[in-house]
């Protein structure tokens, strides 16, 4: 039988309503073959792990990734799969995070939470756990896994993680995956979509902890002052800095923005633009407000997600010295996160 660990870090989809109080409160998470019994239905052995302190995710931080990443590693070779079940708010960033941290997988880790806690009536919950567990199950005839990366499983779709970000606060359907096609679709059968499946050349994932917390992420605005935000272009405080900007990549010809830019990069710091709108990406250079980045040594993040490039940056910096490995791995897919 396969064995899939079910680690519960927090969120809505662990959590009760106390029927005295009528409040939301996390429960137990070893009681939960009592709130899902279909569990016991599937056909594979389920252990279930908690973090010490369940968080909403709001609270998570690179402590929490690395904490994560190395308990998966502890017990990779312990389970054919991973689920994680997470809070909805910062999925999308934890998902890219351990992509990124844990490289050449051969076995899935999937995440997974829910809208309504599993205690509600109407709860997405459940469909969203069993089904993420049976795809974290699910080997090809060959008996390998057939997912062999970080991805996101919500309301019926799998998605890469470091492609997924979250798009509604109150819809079932509250991830996207914007660039990239979804791993696979839920309907009466898993249909999985072979071509955009990641396969690893090694035969044992690549651990990395290190991640930088010397990083910013600045959205740019019409009619923006710069000169408030001067500080964070301060590369002895901030290493590097996700840009996020207008349509293809462009930004205002402001003098006084140009310069701060061009020194904080000649001081070594890092930007990456990415744009603001919800897809597509940035093509530097396509419109004369794009052309300066290119001149100062702006990296394009073609069409990452803020989540993918945030914490890419978070990764790269948190591991690597040398600053032309650093552009290097910035300009370049590592996992699947970007378009080349
Ligand atoms: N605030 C919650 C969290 O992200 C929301 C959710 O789980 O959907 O932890």
């Amino acid at each position: 039988m396969t064995k899939v660990l079910v680690i519960y870090t927090g969120g809505t989809i662990g959590m009760i309503k106390d029927p005295e109080t009528g409040l939301l409160n996390s429960f137990d998470f070893n009681t939960v073959y009592e709130h899902i019994p279909e569990l016991n239905r599937l056909h594979t052995e389920i252990d279930t792990m908690s973090i010490k302190k369940p968080i909403d995710s709001s609270e998570m931080t690179s402590e929490h990734w690395v904490n994560l990443a190395k308990l998966i590693k502890k017990n990779y070779h312990h389970y054919d799969g991973f689920v994680i079940l997470h809070g909805t708010d910062t999925m999308s960033y934890s998902a890219s995070a351990l992509s990124f941290m844990i490289q050449g997988l051969n076995k899935p880790i999937i995440f997974t939470g829910s809208q309504l806690p599993i205690g509600v009536i109407r709860t997405d919950g459940k469909e969203n756990l069993i089904t993420a567990i049976e795809i974290a199950a699910s080997k090809d005839s060959n008996g390998e896994s057939i997912i062999q990366e970080v991805a996101v499983y919500f309301e019926y779709s799998l998605y890469r993680g470091n492609r997924s970000s979250k798009v509604s606060s109150n819809q079932f359907e509250a991830f996207k995956s914007p660039n990239y096609p979804e791993l696979a679709v839920a309907g009466v059968n898993i249909k999985y979509k072979w071509s955009a499946l990641q396969r690893s050349e090694f035969s044992e994932p690549i651990y990395q902890f290190g991640m930088s917390k010397a990083v910013a992420l600045l959205k740019i605005f019409p009619g923006m002052d710069i000169e408030l935000y001067k500080g964070l272009f301060d590369v002895t405080q901030t290493k590097g800095i996700v840009l996020e900007t207008f349509g293809s990549g462009n930004a205002p010809s402001i003098d006084k923005m140009q310069k701060i830019m061009t020194r904080y990069v000649e001081d070594g710091g890092l930007i990456i633009n990415i744009t603001q709108c919800s897809s597509g990406g940035v093509k530097q250079g396509a419109y004369q407000t794009s052309s300066f980045f290119n001149k100062i040594g702006v990296i394009s993040g073609t069409d990452m997600t803020a989540e993918a490039a945030l914490t890419k940056l978070m990764f790269v910096l948190g591991n690597e010295e040398d600053s032309d490995k650093i552009k290097a791995l910035i300009s370049m897919p590592i996992c699947g996160e970007m378009e080349c």
